[in-house]
């Protein structure tokens, strides 16, 4: 899904929590979250339910971060490339 940049700031504004990567930051919502499993059957490495913190942004290229989290449905995920 396409979505609006917002700033580090921004997110954290609308209640999205941040899990740093080497070269990209992804934030996550709880709040709209829909719970689809788009993110987890996207790429396991980076996102694990069962493991904290459960996004991993390191364990894959940021191309592949980038990709999943685009999928992602309900914009509860976003990143910031740094
Ligand atoms: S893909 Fe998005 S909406 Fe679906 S479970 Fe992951 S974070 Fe939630």
């Amino acid at each position: 899904m396409s979505q609006k940049q917002l700033s580090a700031a921004e997110l954290m504004e609308k209640g999205f929590r941040k899990y740093s990567g080497e070269e990209i930051d992804v934030y996550f919502n709880l709040d709209t979250c829909m719970h689809s499993g788009h993110c987890v059957l996207g790429n396991r490495a980076i996102f694990n339910t069962d493991r904290r913190p459960w996004i991993a942004p390191d364990n894959a290229d940021v191309e592949e971060v980038i990709r999943v989290v685009e999928n992602c449905p309900s914009g509860a995920l976003r990143y910031i490339r740094k």
